[in-house]
């Protein structure tokens, strides 16, 4: 058993060892053990998903699944699902690339755009999925820091962009800081800088303006989205790709055939036929992070950040972050603590249930 193992590890690829894996999000159960809390008590602020669940769509599955033919293996060119998103975009139905979640969309782009000694650009901080899909491709990443307020520095990553350079990641709405990339400066990046260029909208139904429209004119552009956030789909895996014809059939050479399962397109498929419901909800997010953010902006020591998105950065003044974020643990309140240290002084939190942010103000009011 020793010497198999010993011969297991020196197949390894050396990059391995040293490499930063994603950190996972631990479940509920671990976050309850370690702060000695019954499971019932952990109100999770730190995940950025929708606390809407779309419990009609499930109901209809749930009444067809004996119809599904799980027997066979899913239409592996997704045609309804492109038809559904060309209508609900308004781009073409050939302009898709369909993934297992936005992160499998990295996956498929940086293995098509990256190799050992290439680079990839990311405007930081940022999420940090780019860095590893890129490194795991044994891409080099360039971090070009944001401006003062997080805005991407635009001049700054043309300026980054050298003969190495393969992929600039930008993000819109930015997570975790929330901002977004404006047309014009993205249309720059895009005429100016002969790269792969992909934009990350997740959360772009809460706030900022597609660019999946100037795919059609940029073959270099890839903008990622995914049904995981303002569709309350999070745990169904579903993302795409939207991007010029051309860019979309060499991506479809290393997309996995068969990665996204039928119930889930069968889903995808009502929530495409129910996008006033998504609309609802993404209304009442933002109305109920107007209002998170106003009373907690009453709060002395702390100051909130303008965000664009379901989620914004609280910044601690006069206290450590990690001390309020151990207190909110404590009481059962997970927030996101980020590792970049221009954030050291911050928490990010998702927007909740009323209830539920409620329950938060009373807490951080308690402790601040
Ligand atoms: N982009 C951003 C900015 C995210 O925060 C996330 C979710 N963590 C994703 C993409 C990926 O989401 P998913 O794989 O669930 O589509």
């Amino acid at each position: 058993m020793g010497w198999f193992v010993y011969v297991v590890f020196m197949r390894f690829r050396a990059f391995i060892n040293s490499f930063r894996a994603y950190a996972w999000e631990p479940s509920d159960f671990e976050i309850a053990a370690s702060v000695g809390l019954d499971v019932s008590r952990i109100r999770r602020f730190d995940l950025n998903t929708s606390p809407y669940k779309p419990s009609h769509w499930l109901k209809k599955v749930a009444g067809e699944l004996e119809e599904l033919a799980v027997h066979r293996y899913p239409d592996t060119s997704y045609s309804a699902l492109r038809r559904g998103l060309a209508s609900y975009l308004g781009v073409g139905e050939d302009c898709f690339v369909i993934a297992n979640g936005g992160d499998e969309a990295f996956d498929i782009i940086s293995k098509v755009y990256l190799e050992d000694g290439c680079e990839a650009i990311v405007s930081s901080p940022t999420y940090s999925m780019y860095r590893v899909v890129s490194e795991i491709m044994g891409a080099k990443v360039v971090s070009v820091p944001r401006k003062v307020g997080f805005l991407d520095d635009v001049d700054g990553l043309i300026k980054a962009v050298n003969n190495r350079t393969r992929l600039i990641f930008l993000c819109s709405p930015n997570n975790p800081t929330g901002n977004v990339i404006g047309r014009d400066d993205l249309v720059r990046i895009l005429n100016e800088c002969d790269v792969g260029v992909v934009v990350d909208e997740a959360y772009q139904e809460y706030g900022g303006e597609s660019s999946v429209k100037l795919a059609e004119s940029y073959s270099n552009l890839m903008v990622v989205r995914t049904f995981s956030k303002a569709f309350g789909l999070a745990g169904a895996r579903l993302g795409y790709i939207v991007a010029c014809r051309e860019t979309v059939d060499v991506l479809n050479k290393v997309r996995p055939p068969n990665s996204v399962d039928v119930v889930t397109l069968r889903l995808a498929e009502l929530a495409l036929d129910d996008v006033e419901w998504v609309r609802l909800r993404v209304r009442d997010t933002l109305a109920e992070r107007s209002r998170l953010v106003s009373e907690i902006s009453k709060i002395r020591g702390v100051r909130v950040y303008p965000s664009a998105a379901n989620f914004f950065l609280l910044e601690f003044l006069e206290r450590d972050r990690d001390e309020v974020y151990y207190e909110l643990l404590r009481r059962g309140f997970v927030l996101r603590r980020l590792e970049d240290p221009a954030l050291s002084r911050c928490l990010r939190v998702s927007v909740g249930l009323p209830e539920d942010n409620n329950a938060l103000l009373d807490a951080l009011r308690d402790i601040l």
